[in-house]
């Protein structure tokens, strides 16, 4: 079976793309079973790009195809930030509740009908032995529309997820659980184009 190299050492984040791409005929691995690969250069402008250096890195490196992800958060009224700095928002070693908590004190005064923003994922995956010896990539990018709240609601979820307000559900995403996001979040939408790339192959 081809083997499929996930670009993350977290086991979190291995184990919902694992159950996103179940069914598919690959045998999927993560950059824990590389331990010596050196840290992942992620400086991107763009979710697509981080994800497609990512996968990039990957694939020259083990010689094997290569799967790799990008999102976060782009707020309207901050000109789109966090954007590509979600992760790393409230500065280093901050916690999800320092990151909303700094993102809702950013908006203090901004009124609900200009708090819209949106999650975005990309995903990239790399196929060695492209053109000059390089991998080809090929990215998806898929993006889930909402708002801001100003308390933060909800138990379940993770990041901003107590924050974003997803109108059609009526309810903040850290209110659904995991199955009801999946079916409508960027990552899940992001996920399922996936399937279709890896499926159909780099042509
Ligand atoms: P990544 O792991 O580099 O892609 O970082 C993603 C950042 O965006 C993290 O800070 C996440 O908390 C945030 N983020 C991305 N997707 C979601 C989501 O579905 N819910 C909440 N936060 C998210």
């Amino acid at each position: 079976m081809r083997k499929l190299v996930l670009a993350t050492r977290n086991a979190g984040k291995e184990r919902e793309l694992k159950l996103l791409l179940a069914g598919l005929p690959l045998e999927i691995v993560s950059l824990r079973d590389y331990p010596e690969m050196p840290e992942l250069v992620e400086d991107g402008e763009t979710f697509a790009a981080n994800a497609a250096a990512k996968a990039r890195q990957v694939a020259v490196y083990t010689g094997e195809m290569a799967l790799a992800d990008d999102s976060g958060l782009e707020v309207d009224a901050l000109g789109g930030r966090p954007g590509v700095h979600s992760a790393r928002f409230a500065g280093p070693g901050a916690s999800d509740a320092d990151r909303n908590a700094k993102l809702l004190e950013m908006l203090k005064d901004v009124p609900a009908g200009r708090r819209t923003a949106r999650f975005k994922a990309a995903m990239a995956v790399a196929w060695p032995g492209g053109g000059c010896g390089l991998p080809r990539v090929l990215e998806v990018e898929e993006a889930c529309e909402g708002r801001i709240v100003e308390t933060p609601r909800g138990i379940d979820g993770h990041g901003y997820d107590p924050v974003f307000f997803f109108p059609p559900a009526a309810r903040t995403f850290a209110e659904m659980t995991t199955e009801e996001k999946n079916l409508v979040s960027h990552r899940g939408r992001a996920a399922l184009a996936v399937r279709e790339l890896l499926f159909k192959g780099p042509k």
